[in-house]
């Protein structure tokens, strides 16, 4: 394909060691060499591709040299776009890392929209939709975990999982001609519907299995809005404390927003926490006895964790049972703190309102306890096979609604089958369903949807 050359800068804005001006496209080599000088008087154009050059970037137009740089050249079609590429390394100051920018623009490259690297690379086949998307997984990713799935779905897991389920469609779709072709047979139409029911059903529970991870998938991309509840001096502070200390707290600048949304991260064995201040329950002090049990739980719903601190040493209050009332449904944690002071609680009681909920049991001061919390936090949204880094999730809300629609018209198909309904009208189903699962990998959507997804990517990427 043929597209202009673009260029944008590619590292964090800011005041880094060096920085990274990208050019991509068909006159990347040649804008870059009309700007460049090596000391060798060698041009850019002539030499190899994957190669790095030292040497110094002049104005021509005023002979003035701009600033002292390595400069990176791939030719097509190895590269990241598989267009030809130029990476002008130069010092990280803000106002270099934009005189070199200007310079490009002004012979002759236009600035990139954000994404714009991105989605060559998928105009150009390098990579699919569900891998492009992944790039801006991994761009915002919070925690390991995150980072693998990220990769994972990079490598092209979920593309080719996807692609296994559109060949099994595909076979029914196969089965299906053949009766068309040879009505005469009436084996086949016999056949044909009992594969096709097969065929499908394999293709709906892969997808459950697939939908069943999205939970988690969320979660890792986007943390863990938790709440810490509790009576004033029960130990609220204090465990939100030992949560930052005892695990890296992690401070994300969230890509292409740069600094407006900054968010505090706390990553608890692979799970990132988000202790968002937004609605200013993050610590969350007589709530229900400000707002009422109605109205808190509106607010408590928003929330994906609940802390509900207790305090050992008192017999529970008329206000703890209110907050057991108030996150009925919610995933609860109780954490029965002060252990190192004499028991007044009722463990007995604090069971029967816990419910389904875990009970921790911890002694802040002693720093005793956190562990086996971080354990329960874990073990809430890690459960069983979730477990191993190998499974392919879905994270991505445009993968997890296509997902849904594919499943309920094989859904749809399937009962049309079990009704004894003719094998040609069920094929629409299960074509339609084909389709839907290629709009995950990029297969069949429309150009507008792939420019709004491409621009959600930050600039330079
Ligand atoms: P909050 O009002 O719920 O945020 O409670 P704080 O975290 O501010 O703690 C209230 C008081 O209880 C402080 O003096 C803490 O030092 C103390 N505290 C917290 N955890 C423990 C604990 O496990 N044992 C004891 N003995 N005191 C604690
Ligand atoms: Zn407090």
């Amino acid at each position: 394909m043929n597209f202009d050359t673009i260029a944008a800068i590619s590292t964090p804005m800011g005041e880094g060691a060096i920085a990274i001006v990208r050019l991509s496209g068909d006159e990347a080599v040649q804008i870059a060499d009309r700007v460049f000088r090596s000391p060798s008087g060698k041009r850019l154009a002539e030499e190899q591709s994957h190669t790095i050059h030292y040497g110094h970037l002049i104005d021509p137009a005023k002979n003035e040299t701009i600033e002292e740089v390595m400069v990176s050249l791939m030719k097509a079609p190895k590269t990241f776009t598989r267009e030809d590429v130029v990476e002008v390394n130069c010092h990280g100051g803000l106002v270099a890392v934009n005189r070199v920018l200007a310079l490009l623009l002004k012979e002759g490259a236009r600035l990139a929209e954000p994404g714009e690297f991105t989605k060559r690379a998928f105009l150009n086949g390098r990579i699919d939709l569900s891998q492009s998307e992944a790039v801006m997984d991994l761009i915002r990713a919070k925690t390991d975990r995150a980072m693998n799935v990220a990769l994972g779905q990079m490598e092209g897991k979920l593309s080719k999982l996807v692609g296994e389920l559109r060949q099994a469609l595909i076979e029914t779709l196969a089965q299906v001609e053949v009766n068309i072709d040879y009505p005469e047979y009436d084996d086949v139409e016999e056949m044909t519907v009992p594969l096709m029911i097969k065929k499908c059903t394999w293709v709906r529970d892969e997808i459950d299995k697939l939908l069943k991870t999205s939970a988690q998938g969320k979660i890792l991309r986007e943390g863990l809005s938790t709440v810490i509840i509790g009576r004033p001096n029960v130990g609220k502070s204090s465990l939100l404390n030992s949560l930052v200390q005892e695990n890296k707290a992690i401070v994300t600048d969230i890509a292409g927003t740069t600094r407006d949304i900054i968010e505090e991260y706390v990553n608890v064995r692979g799970v990132p926490l988000r202790l968002v201040d937004t609605a200013g329950i993050r610590e969350t002090e007589d709530i229900v006895e400000r707002i009422g049990v109605e109205r808190s739980r509106q607010v408590l719903k928003e929330a994906d964790l609940i802390l509900l601190v207790l305090n050992n040493a008192e017999v529970l209050s008329e206000e703890d049972k209110r907050l057991f009332e108030a996150v009925e449904g919610m995933d609860t944690i109780v954490v029965v703190n002060k252990t190192d002071l004499p028991a007044k609680i009722d463990l007995s009681e604090v069971t029967e309102l816990a419910g389904d909920s875990d009970i921790v049991t911890t002694s802040l001061l002693e720093e005793e306890g956190v562990t086996e919390l971080e354990e329960a936090i874990a073990n809430l949204f890690f459960t069983g096979t979730i477990e191993s880094e190998d499974m392919t999730y879905v994270s991505n809300a445009r993968h997890i609604a296509l997902l849904h629609k594919a499943r309920n018209i094989i859904e749809d198909a399937l009962a049309a089958a079990e009704a004894g309904v003719p094998v040609d009208m069920i094929q629409i189903d299960v074509t339609r369903s084909w389709e839907v699962l290629g709009e995950i990998v990029g297969d069949t959507v429309q150009e507008g949807l792939i420019n709004q997804l491409f621009s959600q990517f930050c600039l330079g990427k």
